[in-house]
């Protein structure tokens, strides 16, 4: 169980099959102002892979954008939308099929409003992860040993959880329901980054 950090691109072929946790790390959280500075992904058997890009990159990553864009392997995200946009934007790939987990405890844990990654992690799994550099300076020329560890985390548990909940959603009678929200969820960040970030266009209201 070890974090690796590559620059530019993930090397080829270091992931077992089947679907892998993707988390991104930006400069903020206005998509095409703030951009991409870290990409982490692991394939759930122990290991985390941070991508790193400098300011200015060409994002090229082919071997990271194949992995993405694969129609074969299913993305486990926590709020996908936001991961979505931001690989949309900058890697220009659709990185889908989708499972949010923020999306499924939002369907199965009506008893709550905390949906947050900490909570969920410490209510499924019981352990805890902290938060403390989720806003911290991801484009730094070398990024901190608690930086790292932060990252790694937020894609470490994604799925322990994901096989949690699906066994909730099928429970709750909620699966179907729960996949063409995961379906959406590719245009949703569309939308996000085309100007109707905030507009629910399913609302009767104007604006
Ligand atoms: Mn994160």
């Amino acid at each position: 169980m070890a974090v690796y950090l590559h620059e530019e691109d993930l090397p080829e072929g270091i992931l077992a099959p089947g679907p892998v946790a993707v988390d991104t790390e930006t400069m903020g959280l206005i998509t095409p102002r703030d951009r991409l500075c870290l990409l982490q992904i692991s394939d759930g058997q122990g290991d985390e892979h941070l991508v790193r890009f400098a300011p200015g990159s060409d994002f090229a990553a082919p071997n990271l954008k194949a992995v993405l864009a694969d129609p074969a392997r299913l993305k486990l995200y926590h709020f996908a939308r936001f991961d979505l946009a931001a690989v949309e934007h900058y890697l220009g790939v659709t990185a889908a099929p989708v499972f949010c987990t923020k999306i499924a405890s939002k369907l199965v844990r009506t008893y709550t409003d905390r949906h947050g990654l900490k909570d969920l992690v410490r209510e499924l799994l019981g352990k805890e992860v902290s938060k403390q550099q989720q806003s911290s300076d991801w484009g730094a020329p070398e990024l901190s040993e608690a930086q790292r560890e932060y990252a790694a985390s937020d894609v470490r548990y994604l799925h322990a959880m994901h096989t949690i909940l699906v066994e909730r959603l099928a429970r709750e009678g909620r699966t179907a329901l729960a996949q063409a929200c995961f379906d959406f969820l590719p245009a949703r960040a569309q939308l996000d980054l085309a100007g109707w970030p905030e507009h629910d266009i399913f609302s009767h209201a104007a604006a």
